[in-house]
């Protein structure tokens, strides 16, 4: 018993939705919602939870698990499984039915000072999303000191790289193949004009 206490101690949860998995329409379905979250987000936390069970990473933070595993050939499903739980916790508050349109002043002003343009920087993001060959995730993050668009592949993360995570775009098809099927630069366009969430962006720059 008291076996099973503590590893339920140290269990990664999977953190709610922050919005009704209907808020996002018309831009995400509730059926892509409801797979994507309940199926495939939910998987890679129950899959981490079985990979890490009885082992010393099961008494890491999941950004320290993914850290400690990243570029190691044996932790590769362990690595996998934690980065895809923290991308998509990541990507949801990435998200918000209220969201597209202009980031708060100060951070449009610092996008600006970089990019020239907000549209730039969204052009960079819609580049990124659909240059990405296969799975993977496009994002704004802070390198250094300096604003950056950056992709990665399947359940890679600018968090192994040192970058500090600012927004991300899922682009697996799983995250728009059934309301968009192949047109990704769609589903990327429609995101950031309609429910990026530049608050969430500039909340993380500090
Ligand atoms: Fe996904």
């Amino acid at each position: 018993m008291s076996n099973n206490k503590l590893q339920s101690a140290s269990e990664h949860v999977l953190a709610p939705l922050p919005y009704a998995e209907n808020a996002l329409e018309p831009v995400i379905s509730a059926r892509t919602i409801s797979f994507h979250y309940g199926k495939h987000h939910k998987g890679y936390v129950d899959n981490l939870n079985k990979l890490i069970a009885g082992t010393e990473l099961a008494e890491l933070t999941l950004e320290k698990i993914i850290t400690a595993t990243a570029g190691k050939a044996d932790k590769t499903a362990i690595f996998n499984n934690a980065a895809q739980a923290w991308n998509h916790t990541f990507y949801w508050s990435s998200l918000s039915p209220m969201g597209g349109g202009e980031p708060p002043v100060v951070f449009k002003q610092k996008i600006e000072a970089v990019f020239g343009t907000l549209d730039v920087c969204k052009q960079e993001l819609v580049t990124a999303a659909t240059t990405q060959f296969g799975s993977g995730w496009a994002w704004l993050v802070l390198d250094g000191d300096k604003l950056k668009v950056v992709k990665t592949g399947n359940a890679d993360s600018p968090l192994t790289k040192g970058m500090k995570p600012l927004l991300t775009i899922d682009v697996w098809e799983h995250a728009y193949y059934l309301d968009y099927q192949n047109r990704r630069a769609d589903y990327v366009n429609a995101v950031l004009d309609k429910l990026i969430n530049w608050n969430f962006a500039a909340e993380n720059l500090g």
